[in-house]
């Protein structure tokens, strides 16, 4: 099916508009392929849900959506060489959550959620999308069929990557490797999460509980500034009774009175001193502490935080400089949101060390953080340039949100200016591929041992850089000077 529109295609954060010249979507790998031969000049890019809020799925000229592409096939016994089919081939199209339903009626599910199951397969793994205690999605991916020109023929064709260096780079491309049209992704038998809240005074306090909970996440409350952990480990207790009322309840708190509290606080009233103290006094009381539930991954892992358009930022950590990152995440919100006075001389030196000293004057005053800065830790994967690839320490990816409309988020990209260049400075915190990336190319390839790779695989890929968009051609420029 071809569709030729002049339509504006939006992201979900509504702060990437663009209108390319075609725009289509295929029903099969036949077809993608006859699109490519026919466009043979052109330069594509496939788009997913639409859920990054960077420049990850801009293009200009043809945009390919693989929406149709969303049948799932089990990997027989023999090819998967066990007695039990432990991965699956599925159409890189289908979105997360249908995937789960699918698999949830053979008994299976992935082994790593991220919080929403919105975004297509094709589009979470390409940025390296994460939970909480596991690997990235891309870790989990063991084989990709992609269409893109041979480079023999200068035909369009399809390939299948199995392993090696391509592999390593298509398993989080953000869009560059070619059109995803297949993924093999592992997965695993059903299995339950138990789950509980509690408020803790200390990082310290809550980290040590990981070694219970290691599928925990938690939330540094801001202008309170201490925590509450949402704790989950495996369990093989089957699902708990109240389970459909803490789902109710989770619904109605969480997901919605939460963010209505927090929204309306920002916009009606004044944003910094309302806020304040709603995180102050209200916010972390009104979570139900100590209520242990048991129940499915597949509905405990995520929530329903796609319900309000926001923009986020979220930068990844090694565990070691968590405690120093946090500390400076603090006190760089308290001088956005103008209470810097009494800011220690360490953190003034801190920032002066970066040179960043014009993008800390314009962030001073600019934005009154309003949103309990989500923490997960990542294990560390084997791919090119996911953000939690390379080293052996666990990551830790620090998250960002706010609710301010559109028109109203200029104090945000001050803020985030200034605090994620200078965490990359100080702590080579990466950026989330999906979110909102302030760095600029060489600030952003710099954090990112293996980028040179990537590039010599994008040039056997696609040498004449076609699937390419004008964010990457500037990294890979970048790099090239380097
Ligand atoms: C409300 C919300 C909650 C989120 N929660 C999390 C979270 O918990 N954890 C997390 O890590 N991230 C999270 N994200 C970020 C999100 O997972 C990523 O941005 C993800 O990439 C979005 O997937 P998508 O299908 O919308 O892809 P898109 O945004 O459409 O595209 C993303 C990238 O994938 C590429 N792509 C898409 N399809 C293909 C294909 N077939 N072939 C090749 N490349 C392709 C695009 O070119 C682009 O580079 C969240 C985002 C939102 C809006």
């Amino acid at each position: 099916m071809e569709l030729i529109t002049t339509r504006e295609i939006e992201n979900f954060g509504r702060n990437l508009r663009f209108i390319p010249q075609a725009y289509f979507e295929p029903v099969n790998e036949a077809e993608l392929i006859e699109i490519l031969d026919r466009h043979s000049g052109c330069n594509f890019r496939a788009v997913g849900s639409l859920h990054s809020w960077s420049e990850a799925a801009y293009g200009d000229e043809v945009i390919i959506s693989l929406r149709l592409f969303d049948q799932v096939e089990p990997v027989s016994t023999a090819e998967s060489k066990t007695s039990e089919a432990n991965s699956v081939w599925v159409g890189a199209g289908i979105q997360i959550k249908h995937l789960l339903e699918k698999l949830n009626r053979i008994g299976k599910t992935l082994p790593s959620l991220g919080l929403i199951t919105e975004q297509t397969l094709a589009g979470a793994v390409s940025t390296g999308t994460h939970g909480s205690g596991r690997h990235c999605l891309s870790h989990y991916v063991q084989a990709v069929r992609i269409a893109h020109y041979c480079s023999d023929t200068r035909r369009a064709c399809v390939t299948t990557i199995e392993g090696g260096d391509a592999l390593r780079a298509v398993q989080c491309g953000v869009g560059n490797c070619g059109i995803i049209t297949a993924i093999k992704v592992e997965v695993r038998d059903s299995f339950q999460i138990e789950e509980l809240w509690l408020a803790y005074d200390t990082l310290d306090q809550v980290l040590e509980m990981e070694k219970q909970f290691p599928l925990q996440q938690f939330f540094l409350l801001p202008w309170k500034w201490t925590y509450l952990a949402q704790h989950r480990r495996e369990s093989n207790q089957s699902a708990s009774w109240p389970e459909w009322l803490y789902r109710v309840y989770f619904f109605l708190t969480i997901d919605i009175g939460l963010h209505i509290v927090l929204i309306t606080a920002g916009k009606l009233f004044n944003n910094k001193k309302m806020v304040q103290w709603l995180f102050r006094k209200v916010l972390s009381r009104a979570i139900v502490k100590d209520w242990r539930v048991v129940g499915p991954s597949q509905r405990m892992l995520v929530m329903e935080l796609e319900l309000f358009h926001h923009i986020e930022t979220e930068l990844f950590v090694t565990a070691d400089r968590l405690s120093a990152a946090i500390d400076f995440v603090q006190k760089s919100l308290k001088w956005s949101a103008g209470d810097g006075a009494d800011l220690p001389d360490d953190y003034l030196r801190q920032v002066a060390s970066t040179g960043l000293t014009g993008e800390f004057q314009a962030a001073r005053g600019a934005y009154g953080h309003h949103y309990p800065i989500c923490i997960r830790r990542v294990q560390p994967d084997s791919t090119m340039i996911s953000m939690s690839s390379g080293g052996n320490q666990d990551w830790y990816a620090i998250s960002l949100i706010s609710y301010h409309r559109l028109s109203n988020r200029d104090g945000f990209f001050k803020a985030m200016n200034f605090l994620a260049r200078a965490m990359a400075l100080l702590f080579n915190a990466r950026p989330h591929w999906g979110k909102h990336v302030p760095l600029s190319a060489g600030e952003l390839v710099a954090l990112y041992s293996e980028f040179e790779n990537f590039k010599n695989v994008l040039s056997q890929l696609d040498p004449s850089g076609q699937f390419r968009n004008r964010w990457f051609s500037q990294l890979l420029n970048e790099s090239h000077k380097e």
